[in-house]
């Protein structure tokens, strides 16, 4: 810890890289843990049900379990959104590229935050391009339907979907630029967003994380353990 708030405390371009695991603290399982997704049985695979070949043919039975499983909006961030909010206003955290969904990281007051798979925070008609909010979004029942008819999808990227380019881009300029790249809450195994820390030509790579990751023998400073608790036992 005492290494952790040292390289922090040096550092003035942090780059923060997560996962789900950022906020299982929130409340939202994540899809790997022994509670993740993964280990519950639905009736297909998570990866299956949020496919984009699974959107396009059994429409209905996404959004029963996009509304069940992934909009969590009673969930509120916890010490590691809050954490990373505080370190963008003293001017230490240039950007969080996330993985998440949730919106948690805006909630918490991040500003320059990257979002790598959407938000289930914004939604538009599929035909006329209307928007809606989350809230409509979890009241609504069977398939999501704009006032003019279209179906009203989120806009999260789902398996088989490409990620936004320029989000990319910013992303991988943020990490090549950063003089220390955070990597937590993320099991890298979700693709082409786990290869953008890549960029990272620093000496100041930090994961931490509950379990082992592929970035583990990378790192300058692995932490094993939880980041809502790590970083709220910092003194920075
Ligand atoms: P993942 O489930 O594959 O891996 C999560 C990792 O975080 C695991 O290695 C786990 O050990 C670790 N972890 C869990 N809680 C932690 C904590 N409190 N502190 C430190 N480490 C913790 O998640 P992923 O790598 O983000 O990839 C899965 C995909 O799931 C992503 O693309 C993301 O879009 C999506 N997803 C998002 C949400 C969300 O928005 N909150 C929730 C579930 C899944």
């Amino acid at each position: 810890m005492e290494r952790l708030e040292k390289l922090i405390e040096e550092s003035r371009n942090i780059v923060f890289f997560g996962g789900a695991g950022v906020s299982t603290e929130s409340g939202i399982p994540d899809f790997r843990s022994v509670d993740g997704l993964y280990r519950q049985k639905f009736k297909y695979p998570p990866e299956t049900m949020l496919s984009h070949d699974f959107f396009a043919a059994h429409t209905a039975e996404f959004f029963d379990f996009y509304r069940a499983k992934m909009l969590c909006l009673s969930a509120r961030p916890n010490a590691a959104h809050l954490t990373l909010a505080r370190w963008e206003k003293a001017g230490l955290v240039r950007a969080v590229i996330t993985q998440n969904i949730d919106g948690l990281h805006q909630m918490a007051g991040s500003q320059n935050v990257l979002e790598l798979h959407g938000s289930v925070h914004r939604n538009h008609c599929l035909q006329c391009g209307k928007n809606y909010d989350a809230e409509w979004m979890l009241e609504s029942r069977g398939v999501p339907q704009c006032s003019c008819g279209g179906v009203v999808k989120p806009d999260v990227v789902l398996y088989g979907e490409s990620l936004d380019n320029g989000t990319l881009t910013a992303s991988v300029k943020a990490i090549f630029e950063a003089d220390a790249l955070i990597i937590a809450g993320t099991s890298l195994a979700v693709y082409p967003a786990a290869s953008l820390i890549d960029a990272y030509r620093g000496d100041r790579l930090i994961v931490i994380n509950r379990s082992p990751t592929p970035a583990d023998h990378r790192a300058n400073l692995l932490i094993q353990g939880s980041v809502g608790e790590v970083l709220a036992a910092l003194h920075v």
